[in-house]
């Protein structure tokens, strides 16, 4: 599978999923991601001074309210943070070839990740915005929404800036990435690339996509985390089955493969999938019991815990009666308008899940977590 900038992360842990033989069928867009991607287009379309393209049709309500929310957040943001920034574009698309550590800016098309401009020996990836800053630093961003922190972003926004700085012939340049929220401004990591990193850049990514075709599959939570494309396929994955499921169990029927072969088999893989989750759910709920509440560190200094952030939810039943009070009003100012809308949100402590993180699990209040709408 070819490997992109965007998988930089996944690259640093495992090399399998870039084995070049490796086919991996294309995974479905994952919701919170196409927030984010929604969200993003829309704040470039507003930076480079272009009509707003909207929501589309495929985002629930719930998802394209948070979109507007990211959106209005962003857009203050834009105006009050970065508002001095020189010659700003937006979705810009490169090739750099790792063996001449050369990268050249491919051709807009109309699709974001389309890198059929591409040659076979260049990998490619794609620049949320770019300026010139105050300080005459080239500046890359990458601009992200959703939990995953953003530090595990760290690897991906450095490729971009390796590739940036190879294709304008540059020494030095800022990388920022930013998270966007729906409540809160966003916030960045920042640093300065100079000659000796973008090298160092270059050679660690060019060892590992080399090494990449020999390697191994290295398992971990990274495999879901890092969203890895090639879980399917992937021999890891077959290998925890086995422990998961009595090998007799698997011989007497079909056996658990991707690969379309009837809808017969579709439905026994159907079975084998409840199956599955159904034991991995009885194992995490098995992890979740032993673990205790302010978390556990592991042999290696890291940590196993649960995590937890806080959700706002908008509430249509609190929205409706508020509709019914005020329609008898004779008239509303701004400031009462803006208050109905707030009474409508409640924030609640929401779990992100027990994961291994490298300190202790972030936690933002004390459980039990359940959700308390506001008076
Ligand atoms: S599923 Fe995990 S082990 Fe397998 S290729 Fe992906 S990251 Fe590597």
């Amino acid at each position: 599978m070819k490997f992109s900038a965007s998988k930089s992360p996944l690259l640093t842990i495992c090399m399998y999923p870039f084995r070049p033989e490796l086919v991996a069928p294309e995974a479905p867009s994952d919701p919170a991601a196409q927030i984010g991607t929604v969200a993003w287009a829309r704040l470039a379309a507003h930076i480079e001074g272009a009509a707003d393209p909207g929501n589309g049709e495929e985002l629930s309500l719930d998802d394209a309210a948070k979109v507007d929310a990211i959106v209005a957040i962003g857009k203050v943001w834009l105006e009050r943070e970065r508002a001095s920034m020189r010659a700003p574009k937006c979705e810009v698309k490169y090739a750099w070839s790792p063996s001449k550590d050369a990268a050249r800016e491919l051709p807009k098309t109309s699709s974001l990740r389309d890198y059929s401009n591409a040659k076979a020996d260049e990998v490619c990836g794609s620049t949320d915005l770019e300026y010139l800053a105050d300080d005459e630093v080239l500046t890359v961003e990458d601009c992200k929404t959703g939990f995953t922190p953003l530090v595990n972003y760290v690897p991906q926004i450095r490729t971009l800036g390796l590739f940036v700085a190879r294709s304008r012939g540059v020494r030095k340049i800022r990388v920022i990435l930013t998270k966007l929220y729906e409540d809160r401004p966003p916030e960045s990591i920042v640093s300065i690339l100079d000659g000796f990193a973008l090298d160092a850049i270059a050679e660690d990514l060019r060892n590992r996509l080399a090494a990449a075709p020999a390697s191994e599959p290295i398992p971990g939570g990274h495999c879901t985390e890092m969203f890895c494309p090639a879980r399917l396929v992937c021999p890891a994955v077959p290998a925890l089955i086995a422990e998961l499921v009595p090998a007799d169990a698997l011989v007497k029927g079909p056996k658990f493969s991707h690969t379309f072969i009837s809808h017969d088999h579709d439905a026994r893989m159907l079975d084998f999938c409840r199956l599955l989750k159904k034991a991995a759910d009885d194992m995490k709920k098995q992890i979740e019991l032993r673990t205790p509440q302010a978390g556990v560190q592991l042999g290696d200094g890291r940590w196993l815990g649960e995590g937890t952030h806080y959700e706002t939810k908008f509430s249509e039943a609190q929205l409706k009666a508020k509709i019914r009070e005020l329609g008898e009003a004779a008239k509303l100012d701004d400031e009462a308008i803006d208050l109905a809308i707030d009474s409508c949100s409640y924030r609640y402590e929401k779990s992100g899940g027990y994961k291994v993180t490298k300190g202790p699990p972030k936690r933002v209040n004390a459980l039990p977590s359940k959700k308390t709408e506001a008076a």
